[in-house]
């Protein structure tokens, strides 16, 4: 009697944690059926070369077909991960580059490029911060592991450029 006692609890307890598993799971799936982590940029609004002379593109429906198919990948690929990706910019304008050029050399600021070419004006290429308020750039680990899934799908990531590291940079 005393054994069956146990024996009824333990089915119990494991029966609790596999309901609990599956309501977790299917909260988990339906939370990221309606949230888009990739739509927030609202801590991007305060970063000093967002003018509004020379808008920046977000939308990856402006990169090149094949880049905007890697880019994709690469969104999902991280949200697999439990990444908190978001694009910051997608094509630039050639005033737009010459622009953020001119930042740090014509006009004051540091400066945040190093060419006047880019893979950005071309269509293919985009760059990604962390979706964490007051922590965009910050994360190491994050970038690295980002740079790595983008890699391992066939993008060259900026971040392991040796010359002019662009840790949020990726293109193809
Ligand atoms: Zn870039």
């Amino acid at each position: 009697m005393k054994k069956r006692k146990r024996l009824r609890g333990i089915i119990i307890f494991i029966s609790t944690i596999v309901v609990l598993g599956i309501v977790f799971f299917i909260l988990n799936v339906v939370r990221s059926r309606f949230s888009n982590p990739f739509e927030d940029y609202s801590y991007y609004e305060n970063i000093s070369y967002n003018e509004a002379d020379y808008p920046v593109c977000r939308d990856i429906n402006e990169l090149e077909p094949e880049t905007k198919r890697l880019c994709e990948k690469f969104l999902k690929a991280c949200e697999k991960e439990g990444l908190p990706v978001m694009i910051i910019e997608t094509y630039r304008s050639q005033e737009r580059q010459d622009y953020l050029y001119s930042q740090g050399r014509t006009r004051e600021g540091s400066q945040v490029t190093w060419t006047k070419k880019s893979y950005h004006t071309s269509r293919k290429a985009f760059d990604i911060a962390k979706n964490e308020a007051g922590n965009m750039f910050g994360d190491e680990e994050f970038f690295r592991r980002c740079a790595e899934i983008g890699e391992s799908i066939g993008l060259e990531a900026g971040y392991f450029w040796k010359e002019y590291q662009d840790k949020g940079h990726f293109e193809s």
